[in-house]
């Protein structure tokens, strides 16, 4: 599958959809990981707190492809904010992943007021080092943003938000847009609940002679963003990476635009800190 990159602030490329491994346990991550790998994902999704970054880099290292074939993002978890601990927890991530550098490496959640500069300084002496080949967030507001921003430092190359069309967080994409910070979405398909049952979609599906998961990756995808939907189905890993043979009209994607409830299915950022 040609999958299209997408290219961050400082020039290095990232595929437009990759592979998300949340709450995939580590003795099952390395056959949902083969099964990607074989239907043409190259990009993986994780973090320390998923607890299978051990699984997911045996995977990896199983699949013989050579490392800059592989687009490999891990996260920072909340409780490891700061600097010392920040440095301390890619190591160790490191350490799981068997790897000695990341692609990308997100601070997961918005941290506490202090830790901003400590952790972001972490962050750009990880890149400096060359142990992560770009460095951005997760879960940070444009107001989270213009904090690390005003910090006079790295611009994050990537903010990872939820969004899916109950979610289509139009200020944030154009608040990143504007500082040249790619918008990666996560839980793209609404984690598979009831957006997938949405009846617009279910004609626009039938329409294309597609499916409804294809429907819904197909337009974040035309917004720009990056996607990384999770399944550990093989019928469904194929499914969702088998969306570069189509295009949606002016008038489909604003159909779907106009889906938009501002409905959070995961935490919101503004109440983690
Ligand atoms: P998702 O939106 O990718 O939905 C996954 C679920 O949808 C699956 O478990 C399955 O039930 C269903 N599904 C998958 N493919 C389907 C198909 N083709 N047809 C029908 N149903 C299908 O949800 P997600 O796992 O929450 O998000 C994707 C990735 O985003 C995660 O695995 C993780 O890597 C990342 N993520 C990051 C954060 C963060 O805080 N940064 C939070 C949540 C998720």
């Amino acid at each position: 599958r040609n999958v299209p990159t997408i290219a961050l602030n400082n020039g290095v490329t990232m595929p437009q959809l990759g592979f998300g491994v949340w709450q995939v346990p580590d003795d099952e991550v390395a056959a949902a990981i083969s099964t990607a790998l074989e239907a043409g994902y190259r990009s993986f999704d994780t973090a320390a707190a998923y607890g299978n970054e051990e699984g997911t880099g045996r995977a990896l290292a199983a699949s013989g492809l050579p490392r800059e074939e592989l687009f490999v993002t891990t996260k920072l978890r909340s409780s490891e904010q700061g600097y010392d601990a920040a440095l301390r927890a890619l190591d160790a991530s490191l350490d799981r992943l068997g790897l000695d550098q990341l692609d990308l490496y997100l601070v997961h959640w918005p941290p506490e007021a202090d830790a901003y500069e400590e952790t972001w300084r972490a962050f750009e002496k990880i890149y400096a080092d060359g142990r992560a080949r770009a460095i951005g967030v997760s879960n940070f507001q444009p107001t989270h943003l213009n904090r690390l921003i005003d910090l006079g430092g790295t611009v994050p190359a990537v903010n990872q938000i939820e969004l899916h069309p109950w979610l289509q967080q139009s200020v944030p994409r154009a608040f990143q847009s504007d500082h040249g910070i790619v918008t990666e979405a996560w839980s793209p398909l609404g984690q598979g609940g009831g957006l997938l049952k949405e009846p617009k979609l279910a004609e626009l599906a039938e329409r294309h002679g597609r499916t409804v998961a294809q429907i819904v990756l197909r337009w974040s995808l035309q917004l720009g963003n990056v996607v990384i939907p999770k399944s550990v189905t093989p019928a469904r890993i194929r499914e969702n990476i088998g969306v570069f043979d189509f295009e949606l009209s002016a008038e489909d994607m604003a159909a779907i635009g106009a889906l938009n409830t501002d409905t959070r299915l995961g935490a919101n950022p503004d109440s983690v800190n």
